[in-house]
């Protein structure tokens, strides 16, 4: 038997209490046992990795993070969450790394946040909560943030958050009394971040900065089963690159909340196995199904340990 793989996930959030603090009081309403997970650091959330077995995991801010707020009050919130995120990974530095939480409504400001963060901090990169107040993360008055992720050679993580009030209304409204998970994980998200990794690729933005790196999650939203659809699609009219040929060279993927071995295969078969990173999503998710799930893989022990951790060390550089 080859010896266990060291196990990373790199999509586990935790939330800032200041952060919580600056959304209003009915959008800070959580289930308890997932308030206590990601308010806490350390004592719970090392004895449940421990538990499930993973050596490390990449913190990041749960949604909305600093996505969903004013400028100023973003800029004020990001550099103390940085730090004391920071004082975490110092603290346990074999167990934790970290991406930044940058202020996006003011694009040069989380620009520089972001530098700050890895340069000095020792972040890995930043997760980004889906649309800053409604805006899509293609749109070019964030490309500052791309030119400085590329130059500093970090992934951004772009993570999903609520769709749009227009879209929940007309398409999820009806059955969302009865089916609260019809807007997020059971399919809004999905589609919403779908949408936001197309709108990437049809930007130009990777034109522009060829080393930027793109992280999605949950085994790439769907969109690496849907590739070559999308290319057929279109190539029927409008021009550049091959859609899938973009994606591939500039997206990574984790396995966050998505533990199928048919998914992954696909996954494997679309974009090879170097681009696909172990994650759970806790404590949205828990831990232990995906540990459980691991060995079951269909890959040989020496894919396996990429996936384990191999290609986010790499990626991250741990
Ligand atoms: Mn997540």
């Amino acid at each position: 038997m080859p010896a266990k793989p060291r196990v990373i996930t790199i999509e586990e959030h935790y939330q800032d209490p200041d952060v919580l603090r600056a959304y209003a009081a009915e959008d800070q309403r959580q289930l308890p046992a997932i308030a206590e997970r990601l308010n806490d650091l350390t004592n719970l959330r090392i004895k449940e990795m421990d538990e499930a077995g993973i050596d490390m995991q990449v913190l990041s801010h749960a949604n909305p993070g600093l996505q969903k707020m004013d400028a100023a009050t973003a800029v004020r919130l990001a550099r103390n969450a940085n730090d004391r995120l920071a004082e975490t990974v110092r603290a346990h530095p074999d167990r934790f790394a970290a991406f930044a939480a940058i202020p996006t409504p003011d694009p040069k400001a989380a620009a520089d946040e972001l530098e700050r963060a890895v340069t000095q901090l020792g972040f890995k990169g930043a997760l980004i909560n889906g649309t800053t107040n409604g805006v899509f993360f293609d749109d070019k008055r964030f490309w500052p943030i791309c030119e400085r992720a590329a130059a500093l050679d970090v992934p951004l993580y772009l993570h999903p958050t609520m769709p749009h009030q227009a879209v929940i209304d007309t398409y999820y409204k009806d059955y969302a009394q009865d089916w609260p998970m019809l807007l997020r994980a059971a399919w809004g998200f999905t589609v919403e971040t779908a949408t936001q990794g197309v709108r990437m690729v049809l930007s130009g933005v990777f034109d522009a900065y060829p080393n930027l790196k793109i992280i999605l999650g949950h085994l790439g939203e769907g969109l690496p089963f849907l590739l070559w659809r999308i290319d057929m699609g279109f190539s029927r009219g409008g021009g550049g690159k091959s859609f899938r040929d973009v994606f591939s060279e500039h997206f990574y993927i984790t396995t966050s909340g998505f533990f199928s071995n048919p998914a992954l295969l696909c996954c494997v078969q679309e974009l090879g196995v170097d681009r696909i990173m172990f994650s759970v999503d806790y404590p949205f998710v828990a831990n232990k199904p995906g540990t459980d799930w691991l060995p079951t893989i269909p890959l040989c022990a020496e894919d396996k340990a990429k996936i384990a951790s191999g290609n986010a060390v790499r990626l991250l550089k741990l």
